[in-house]
């Protein structure tokens, strides 16, 4: 069995969802099992009508785009969804009870946001169908994919897995099951973050021990920088497991940063193609390089805080560690960057949400600066370890472009260079080291 995963544009209009049904019907002798993301934009929207509810704004307005959005494909493609109207009227009610509430639960943000998968993969399954390939629409609980409790950030409960492995190895048409969202044991929806779909992929592979794990998306495989930001971006034949896992950690949104994770521990390649030029050979990521390693990509993760927290004398106490990152995990905030000297420490936060209420506990023993609109940009590759002097040249560069660097930090892996910038010079940055690194061929290393 291979998975097959298809991202919202692979499947954002009627023709790109007919291609999609192709692809899946030329490969049926692998018996792949389809994971599908909701239709280009669903997500967003759905995101926009829960806040319009909470704000008392038209939400009526969103899911009737939402609406036409889905008509439009299902007009094209001659089918129907049986389920529809009980969705938009579930969906609608939900967004009711926010309105007449004025409180959106992550509980009820879950439940919103669902119905974009739950619609495309009805589509997806239907036009198999209609091909005249035996195939079926799964919403995933239905394959036994059972979470945990933590909404929007739900996680697949480790007894679940035999499950879905019994559910699936056991069907004879071509399941096409949601990508993004679960149930918990008591039957509640969650989600498992945006961009969830490719976990959901790696998860199911993982489960049913998939030969392969193929993540279709709009783009020929992992790059060399996101190509929306560096136009001359290349596509790299090969990557191993810990490079992919940092270069999503670290802002290459081509994969979810906890997809690597669940392949990794049962030794699955994952494949990055692309829906709209399969034929080219895309990534495929392995436990060990396929070629000789070099440095793989750089990326940039925005929208970034760093906090500098100052304790003289206090940083080299028993505890005094486990005491800052005790305050920040108990506020679920996670931590991706991490400098320390003698007497500070700085890390870096993508999520601040609660960092008012961290602050107050910190301040209780330590002084705490606070930067707003920072950039993390990362160097990735495994010849990172291997190869001396590449911080010297990446700092000296960057200095002659007067980019200021505010806290640097080679990964425990070795196989990072990371460094933060204000968000202002991030660009710029990233497309210094894509033309030192990457356009002046393998010669330069
Ligand atoms: P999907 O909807 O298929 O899940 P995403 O939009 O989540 O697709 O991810 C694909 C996008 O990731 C690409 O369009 C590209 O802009 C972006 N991206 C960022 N960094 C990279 C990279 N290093 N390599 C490839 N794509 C990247
Ligand atoms: N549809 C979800 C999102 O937009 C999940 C995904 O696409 O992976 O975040
Ligand atoms: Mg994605």
């Amino acid at each position: 069995m291979i998975v097959m995963k298809f991202g919202g544009t692979s499947v954002g209009n009627a023709a790109r969802i007919e291609g999609v049904a192709s692809l899946i019907i030329s490969r049926l002798k692998e018996k792949p099992v389809v994971v599908v993301s909701a239709v280009t934009k669903v997500t967003d929207l759905l995101v926009q009508a829960g806040q319009e509810a909470l704000h008392g704004e038209s939400y009526q307005k969103t899911v009737e785009k939402i609406k036409t959005l889905h008509q439009e494909i299902l007009s094209s493609l001659k089918i129907e969804i049986p389920e529809a109207e009980s969705f938009y009227g579930k969906l609608l009610d939900t967004c009711a009870e926010i309105a007449q509430k004025k409180e959106l639960s992550a509980r009820s943000e879950d439940l919103i946001v669902s119905f974009g998968e739950r619609f495309s993969c009805r589509i997806l399954a239907e036009v198999i169908r209609k091909k005249g390939t035996p195939a079926k629409a799964f919403d995933a609980w239905d394959v036994g994919f059972v979470t945990t409790d933590d909404f929007t950030q739900a996680k697949l409960l480790p007894a679940a897995e035999k499950e879905v492995k019994r559910k699936i190895t056991g069907l004879d048409v071509v399941p096409v099951i949601t990508g993004f969202i679960g149930k918990t044991s008591i039957g509640e929806i969650t989600t498992l973050g945006r961009g969830g779909s490719d976990l959901s992929a790696s998860l199911i592979g993982a489960a049913i021990d998939a030969k392969a794990i193929e993540i279709w998306t709009d783009v020929p495989g992992i790059m060399t920088a996101d190509p929306r930001l560096i136009p001359t971006a290349r596509s790299l034949p090969s990557v191993t497991f810990q490079e992919a896992a940092e270069l999503s950690v670290f802002g290459a949104k081509v994969l979810h940063p906890k997809t690597i994770e669940p392949a990794m521990k049962k030794n699955i390649p994952v494949l990055v193609k692309n829906t709209f030029e399969p034929t080219h050979p895309g990534t495929v990521i392995l436990a060990e390089a396929k070629e000789a390693s070099g440095i793989k990509a750089v990326t940039v993760k925005k929208k970034i805080t760093s906090i500098n927290i100052y304790s003289t004398g206090m940083l080299e106490a028993p505890g005094f560690l486990s005491r800052v990152f005790g305050i920040l995990q108990n506020h679920g905030m996670s931590v991706d960057v991490v400098a320390t000297s003698e007497v500070n420490i700085s890390l870096t936060l993508d999520n601040t949400e609660n960092l008012e209420a961290a602050r107050k506990e910190l301040a209780l023993f330590s002084e705490i600066s606070v930067q707003t609109d920072r950039a993390i940009v990362c160097l990735v590759g495994e010849e990172l370890k291997f190869t001396p002097g590449i911080a010297g040249r990446v700092f000296g560069l960057l200095g002659k472009a007067g980019i200021n660097i505010e806290m640097i930090s080679q990964g425990a892996s070795q196989i990072n260079l990371t460094f933060v910038v204000g968000s202002a010079d991030a660009k710029k940055a990233v497309e210094i080291l894509h033309a030192e690194f990457f356009e002046r061929g393998r010669k330069s290393m």
